[in-house]
């Protein structure tokens, strides 16, 4: 029986950050290799020009990212990694889809509303139609799986609400895609645990990039709560509780004894010792990706191997959809 479909994508907006890779590409990386599933993973490039970006930049972004996706160990001989605006029936599906999305279900969007927040300065259609080209993202290559953070489960429902209306009204075409969350679906900010660590408010991040001595830096200043005890407790302590998340999926150990390891030990030791953890785990890949980044040829040339591969599914699908549509009829 044929392996199920997973597909997954991160936008070239920025440095990859902890949050991307406890919420998202670490578990990619472990999804490939379980070897149960097909797996496509996609730079979502047409996705980051919602946000202010410099054409320039764009290129060096979305190499960038793709030698993340190797370093961390996304392999193109186990999964199709790929170009987002390369294929175009994404675009194509997405504004068929936008004729079966009503208005309501985007004005909801809490993306949209944050990042309006973010930069008022830029709420821009593409922003609002976001949900729609990632339903299209989705629904084009039969995905029964999407491996998210938590703040995309709401553009996910919106890609199976999608699916089921297409479906009934034109016959069964699309799949409804499942979520696949890991323990850390939320990594918080470290300059403001209420809100999540994004790429967009890049104060806040620790970039897998950052040498050590940011890392030092970044996780000594990080914010933590009032009194000093390192105990868990997202609600009363989110700062601390989100340092200890990190520490728990880099140590191994479980919260418990975190708590009994760091008794009377206070936030600074904690901290110390957090930093340390990354900085030892962060090597290996900083070092992988140095090599990888070099060779500029070979980056390209995997991804215009993907681009190929996720083009011949794609355009499948989007010739289906045209045909259900009454569109392609000469
Ligand atoms: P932006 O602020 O530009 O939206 P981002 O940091 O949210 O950037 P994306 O490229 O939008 O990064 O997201 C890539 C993946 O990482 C998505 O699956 C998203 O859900 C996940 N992700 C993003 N931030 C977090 C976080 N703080 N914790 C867990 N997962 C996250
Ligand atoms: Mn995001």
């Amino acid at each position: 029986m044929a392996k199920p479909i997973l597909i997954s994508g991160i936008q070239p907006t920025g440095k990859i950050h902890l949050g991307n890779y406890l919420g998202a590409l670490n578990n990619f990386v472990k999804l490939q290799n379980s070897s149960k599933y097909q797996c496509y993973f996609f730079i979502a490039d047409l996705h980051s020009l919602t946000e202010d970006f410099k054409p320039k930049e764009k290129l060096k972004q979305i190499l960038n990212l793709a030698a993340d996706y190797l370093a961390i160990g996304l392999d193109p001989a186990k999964s199709v990694i790929f170009i987002q605006s390369s294929v175009p029936a994404h675009t194509e599906l997405a504004i068929i889809l936008n004729n079966f999305t009503p208005l309501g279900e985007l004005k909801r969007m809490t993306q949209f509303k944050d990042k309006s927040e973010t930069a008022p300065y830029n709420i821009n259609a593409g922003l609002f139609n976001y949900p729609v080209l990632m339903a299209a993202d989705i629904l084009l290559y039969d995905a029964e799986y999407v491996p998210v953070g938590d703040d995309q489960l709401q553009h996910l429902e919106l890609t199976r609400t999608l699916a089921r209306k297409f479906n009934s009204k034109f016959g069964k075409t699309f799949v409804e895609p499942k979520p696949l969350l890991t323990e850390i679906s939320r990594l918080m900010s470290l300059d403001d645990p209420s809100k999540k660590m994004s790429k967009s408010r890049p104060a806040g991040c620790l970039f897998l990039d950052d040498p050590p001595k940011i890392i030092k830096e970044k996780i000594m200043k990080a914010i933590t709560d009032s009194e000093k005890e390192i105990v868990y407790n997202p609600q009363k302590k989110p700062g601390i509780s989100n340092l200890m998340l990190i520490y728990k999926n880099f140590s191994g150990l479980e919260l418990k004894e975190i708590e009994s390891r760091f008794a009377n030990k206070g936030y600074a030791f904690f901290k110390k010792e957090l930093a340390e953890l990354l900085i030892k785990n962060l090597q290996p890949f900083q070092k992988r990706k140095e090599q990888i980044a070099k060779n500029t040829t070979s980056l390209i040339e995997i991804l215009k191997k993907g681009n190929k591969k996720a083009e011949s599914v794609a355009f499948k699908k989007i010739t289906e959809v045209k045909k259900k549509i009454g569109l392609l009829n000469i």
